[in-house]
């Protein structure tokens, strides 16, 4: 646990790679109100297991950023980078309860078993372990391999996913709201640890969000569907359940959300053609 126990502690968990934008404002801001309103704290984490994308002048820039908005947060900071073990630890404890396979495919044979499945999208891929005669030529010739969660298996270790339930506070991008019964199918068998840097998203976020004690899990419709699998990912690892609460995204003039390459649309740059923190504020509708 970092930080003193907190009733409410809730965190804003950016990637340094790229500048934070608006888009990130609005939501670091919802969660620092939040956690303000019931009487509780806001964590930042840095998620910067990709250390080919990351970047310390990112790190630094959020830092900034989030100050000139007005936030406060506990420290010290968790970054990912530091934490490899216990995400390791996880994985571990998955595979010795034979929850995960080794997956050798590559990101172009992924695409294309997709491709011919019926639902057609990217996460809902459902994969097999090779036999051992198999998976022990590849490893001998050294092929690289990401470890997946098998959703067949994790469906016998809980006996069945019927039960398994999360809270939402907010909405979801259909205007879910309440007690919302996972889909755990939306992840498919989903990655635990990529062939480049040992561990993925999912599993350090769940692991992490227990680990720091998040009792609120604040942030955009965007990772709305990610919550499916994290709270499988829970329910398999026995982690406290946090409870959730998703926020609309912001758009640009045209509709669209606002991207991290959209360089105008920075905080810095926002705060370099002189904007207050109190106007954004008040154009992002938080007032
Ligand atoms: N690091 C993720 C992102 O920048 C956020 C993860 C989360 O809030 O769970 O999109």
């Amino acid at each position: 646990m970092i930080g003193r126990p907190s009733p409410f502690l809730t965190r804003f968990a950016p990637s340094p790679t790229g500048y934070l934008h608006r888009g990130h404002g609005f939501s670091a801001l919802t969660a620092f109100e939040a956690a303000r309103a019931s009487g509780g704290d806001l964590i930042l984490r840095i998620e910067d297991i990709d250390r080919t994308r990351c970047r310390a002048e990112y790190e630094a820039a959020a830092y900034e950023d989030l100050a000139w908005l007005g936030l406060e947060w506990v420290r010290p900071v968790r970054r990912q980078s530091e934490h490899m073990a216990d995400y390791g630890a996880a994985l571990r404890e998955l595979s010795e309860r034979g929850l995960t396979y080794r997956c050798f495919r590559t990101r172009r044979e992924v695409a294309s078993a997709i491709e011919s499945a019926p639902h057609g999208a990217m996460e809902t891929f459902r994969g097999e372990a090779l036999s051992p005669e198999e998976e022990a030529r590849r490893l001998k010739a050294g092929d690289a391999y990401a470890w997946r969660l098998s959703l067949a298996a994790a469906e016998r270790a809980l006996g069945g996913f019927d039960g398994l339930s999360f809270v939402e506070e907010g909405a979801g991008p259909g205007g879910e709201h309440g007690l919302i019964a996972v889909r755990p199918q939306v992840g498919g068998d989903v990655v635990l640890a990529r062939k480049d840097v040992g561990v993925a998203y999912h599993l350090a976020v769940t692991v992490d969000d227990a680990l720091q004690g998040v009792t609120h899990v604040i942030r955009g419709h965007d990772l709305f569907e990610a919550t499916h699998v994290q709270r499988l990912l829970q329910a398999l690892l026995a982690l406290p359940a946090p409870t959730y609460r998703h926020h609309r995204l912001l758009t640009g003039p045209d509709g669209k959300r606002f991207a991290k390459r959209d360089n105008s649309q920075t905080l810095r740059e926002l705060r370099a053609s002189g904007i207050t923190a109190a106007e954004l504020r008040r154009e992002m509708g938080l007032d």
